[in-house]
């Protein structure tokens, strides 16, 4: 299948790769120079702009950072460039208003569309092993679900346009709470006079067990391919994560959901990029919970 990609970041990167390696042809655009040149490596064919990878092909993926760069690209480059009936998914995090106004767009031109944010991080990016959480038709589903099963081992569909994205951030806004939870009984326990792997090896055989502490240990130690390993440097940025709870809480308040742990959640994150945090992975949140954090 001829497949266009836009966007070759830190997630697409990934994900573009991992569909030449199933076989796929894979037109490929980035702003970014780097982003393009890693994509090469890979085996994608470059396209010279953003229509340039949508034109003649029979679907095209967009991976993103936020809503307005999604709204820009179609409105602006895609749509006009694609033939008849090209699937489109787009696997950004975006705002759900934002995925439901360009899924429409795109059914008023005639173009199934996917709105199928991931969860999993660059290392399950890199490996083929994400989860995709798809909003739109059954039909849009039904082509979209090979495609996306070449970059992920798990492919859900949520319900219709706009749903893949509130299951990314219901997730996200319980991943940002957990984590600050797990932190915070990390630093107490600590300062309790328990050592963290003694904590640890308790807590993650106990009911405080959750994917924060046995996939994502916040404190070094206890799991050795998590950030904190190694400087907090990679994984899952701060500033992802507060774009996340920030949208959370912009579709809470939509609906009139009350989330006060979302919010709180968010709150601690903008304080900890306050303080120059951004670019760290969130889970070292802790260091400025326990008071370490130097910027
Ligand atoms: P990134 O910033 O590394 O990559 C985004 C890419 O988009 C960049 O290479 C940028 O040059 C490119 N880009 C921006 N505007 C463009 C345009 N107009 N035309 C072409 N390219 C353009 O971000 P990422 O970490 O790959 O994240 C992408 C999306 O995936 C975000 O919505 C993010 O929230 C989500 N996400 C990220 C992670 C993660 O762990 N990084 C996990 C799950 C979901």
């Amino acid at each position: 299948m001829r497949i266009g990609f836009i966007g070759l970041g830190n997630m697409g990167g990934g994900m573009a790769a991992n569909l030449v390696k199933a076989g796929h042809d894979v037109r490929a655009f980035d702003l970014s120079a780097a982003a393009l040149d890693r994509a090469k490596v890979a085996g994608c064919t470059l396209a010279a702009s953003a229509a340039g990878a949508a034109a003649g092909v029979d679907a095209v993926v967009t991976m993103l950072p936020a809503g307005k760069h999604v709204s820009a690209i179609y409105a602006d480059a895609v749509f006009d460039a694609l033939a008849a009936d090209t699937l489109l998914l787009d696997c950004s995090t975006i705002d759900i208003a934002t995925a439901r106004t360009v899924g429409a767009a795109a059914a008023t031109r005639g173009f199934p569309m996917v709105d199928a944010p991931v969860s999993g991080g660059i290392a399950a990016a890199n490996a083929g092993t994400l989860t995709f959480m798809v909003g739109g038709s059954a039909d849009a589903f039904a082509r979209a679900e090979p495609i996306l099963g070449c970059m992920g081992k798990v492919v859900v569909r949520a319900g219709d346009a706009g749903a893949g994205q509130a299951a990314k951030i219901c997730n996200n806004m319980l991943l940002g709470a957990s984590m600050v939870a797990t932190a915070e009984a990390f630093v107490l326990a600590q300062k309790l006079g328990l050592d963290a792997q003694t904590f640890f090896d308790i807590s993650s055989k106990a009911s405080g067990q959750c994917w924060s502490m046995t996939s994502y240990c916040p404190v070094p130690g206890p799991v050795p391919a998590a950030p904190s390993n190694r400087g907090y440097d990679g994984g899952f940025a701060a500033a992802l994560m507060l774009k996340d709870l920030k949208l959370a809480v912009e579709a809470a308040q939509s609906v009139g959901a009350s989330v006060p742990m979302g919010a709180q959640a968010e709150a601690l994150f903008q304080m900890f990029a306050g303080l120059g945090g951004e670019a760290k992975d969130f889970s070292a949140i802790v260091t400025m919970l326990d008071g370490s954090w130097r910027g």
